[in-house]
């Protein structure tokens, strides 16, 4: 609407009732039309394009703005940074309407030109379309993993007698899937790939396959599958060596021979049994990185890895306090309902205006509320927190007393998030040596395939909360999964405990706990290492600790 100039008032009244829907518990597919026009903002043409909705998938103004747009420009509205307004001025300045020509306006400095856009903006421009660019066809874990359990489920039902596996990336866990990649033992690849190149469901690139490999993609969605076939004798090497990263094959197993080279050998015909047989100590697949697991499967000192039911309770969640969507009774009733022992709440602080942060009015009332929920839901305990922004100067976003009336904070940077190395690491290395700081979230902002983060210097940042005892959050939403699992080895040597944090915004936002506990698990985190791991109790008397050891320093 906004890049067709429609009416603002139009638009506004679009926005708010989108606004009020999206806060609403329920799906608004199931509503009827008097509880529909109950809620906020939602007038006469919003329940006429619901209406329509239902019957149709869209609606007249809906279809009308999209005929009305070249579908290049639907593209360009996606790059970051740039609104409908300054995508409508690419459009009618330069003609722009597509990413392809939006980067060669930008290349030939024809953007920068533009008033209101400059050199700065030419080259954010030019740095996200290539972002965008290099994620092409990858995937978050969390977004793919039912597609790529429904192929697996589709090629045991194709392929009856085969033995079928998923392989690669997704078989280690990975934040990030370039391709789904499955392994199928068979007498007879010949049947089974001429049943697959008839599916319609795939486009088979038949000049990168050959008789032992189908690779393609996803007729509907921009995915990678590649099928691997071997002889059954094969399959449990093949499947190990198509599970491992190229680093971990590489790596020497003793002084002569490599894991690639001993798993060619075929001695073995279970995967516990080859690590037995070349005395190993079992490596789980996640950790199969190439990051030191051989070294340490020889002294057998890989750890027992975080399970989600190690997990007693949940730490950083929001409620309607800010700017989440279920009230803090909601939220506390979920969790304990799915068998946690507490639950922190962790609402924005009061700088995060645009989420509803709290001022001290609001702390107290919200206080209150925490207390008197815990007489009535013990044993069961709310921890009262605040996730508090970390200013620009690395100070927290309260006076101490106000600091001190909480059980915990998570700190974390939501603004000013362009900064180079040396201003982000200092600003968070000051939060983290205020002694309120009880665990850093987020560390890095990243939002994975959508924005890079501000640059930390790890080292640094995990050694200054080793020296503050201030806890690192694997922040679990799966566009997040920040902390890096890469750096968690480096944070346990340290002796930094990692909290597995959700994030939640919602009650179902307690299911992405599982997404931080499998990179958790790729970085060798443990039980004993993790903060959410601990009892009520123990987590209790840890935060009365902390307080204390502050209240004796002044
Ligand atoms: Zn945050
Ligand atoms: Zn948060």
């Amino acid at each position: 609407m906004e890049l067709h100039d429609e009416n603002s008032f139009k638009i506004r009244s679009y926005q708010s009732a989108l606004i009020a829907l999206e806060r609403g518990d329920q799906d608004i597919m199931t509503l009827s039309e008097s509880e529909l026009s109950k809620i906020n903002g939602v007038g006469k043409s919003i329940l006429e394009a619901i209406r329509q909705l239902k019957e149709t998938d869209s609606f007249t103004l809906l279809d009308e703005l999209i005929a009305k747009t070249p579908e290049g420009i639907l593209e360009v509205l996606q790059i970051k940074g740039l609104g409908p307004k300054k995508v409508k001025t690419l459009w009618e300045e330069l003609g722009i309407t597509s990413t392809h020509e939006l980067m060669e306006a930008c290349q030939s400095g024809k953007v920068a030109k533009i008033k209101g856009f400059g050199e700065k903006t030419q080259n954010t421009i030019i740095a996200n379309l290539e972002f965008t660019a290099s994620n092409a066809g990858k995937w978050l874990f969390a977004d793919i993993e039912e597609t790529i359990e429904g192929l697996q489920a589709k090629f045991e039902s194709l392929a009856k007698d085969a033995e079928v596996a998923v392989v690669g990336d997704f078989a280690r866990k990975m934040e990030i899937i370039h391709q789904a990649e499955f392994l199928i033992a068979t007498d007879n690849p010949a049947s089974i790939s001429s049943a697959l190149t008839a599916d319609g469901s795939f486009e088979w690139n038949l000049a990168q396959s050959g008789p032992k490999t189908l690779r393609g993609q996803l007729q509907e969605l921009d995915l990678q599958v590649w099928v691997h076939f071997c002889e059954q004798a094969d399959f449990c090497w093949k499947k190990l060596a198509f599970t491992a990263s190229a680093l971990h094959l590489q790596t020497k197993v003793d002084e002569k021979e490599t894991v690639a080279q001993k798993l060619r050998k075929g001695n073995f015909s279970t995967e516990p049994e080859f690590f037995s047989v070349n005395e190993l100590q079992f490596i789980p697949a996640e950790l199969r990185e190439g990051f030191g697991e051989i070294a340490l499967a020889k002294e057998n000192k890989i750890p027992e890895l975080l399970k989600d039911e190690d997990l007693k309770g949940i730490l950083h969640n929001h409620s309607t306090y800010s700017d989440g969507k279920h009230s803090l009774r909601q939220m506390a009733e979920h969790c304990r309902d799915l068998g946690y022992e507490y639950l922190g709440i962790s609402d924005h602080s009061q700088t995060a205006f645009y989420a509803g942060g709290l001022d001290v009015e609001k702390i107290q009332k919200q206080h209150e509320e925490i207390d008197s929920l815990n007489k009535e839901l013990a044993p069961f305990r709310i921890f009262k927190g605040i996730e508090s922004d970390i200013l620009s100067d690395g100070k927290l976003d309260y006076e101490n007393e106000v600091l001190a009336s909480f059980d915990f904070i998570v700190s974390s940077v939501h603004s000013i998030l362009n900064m180079d190395v040396k201003r982000a690491t200092s600003r968070l290395i000051t939060a983290i040596e205020n002694p309120y700081t009880t665990i850093l979230g987020h560390p890095t902002g990243r939002l994975l395939l959508r924005r890079q983060g501000y640059p930390i210097d790890h080292k640094a940042i995990i050694d200054a909360c080793a020296a503050n005892h201030v806890v690192i959050e694997i922040n679990a939403n799966p566009w997040r999964l920040d902390l890096d699992w890469r750096w968690v080895s480096y944070a346990l040597e340290q002796g930094v405990m990692l909290s597995i944090n959700p994030d939640a915004h919602e009650m179902d936002g307690y299911a992405d706990m599982k997404y931080g506990v499998l990179v958790g698990r790729k970085g060798g985190l443990t039980k004993e290492m993790t903060l959410n791991a601990l009892s009520a109790d123990e987590i209790g008397n840890y935060f009365d600790k902390r307080l204390g050891k502050i209240k004796v320093k002044k």
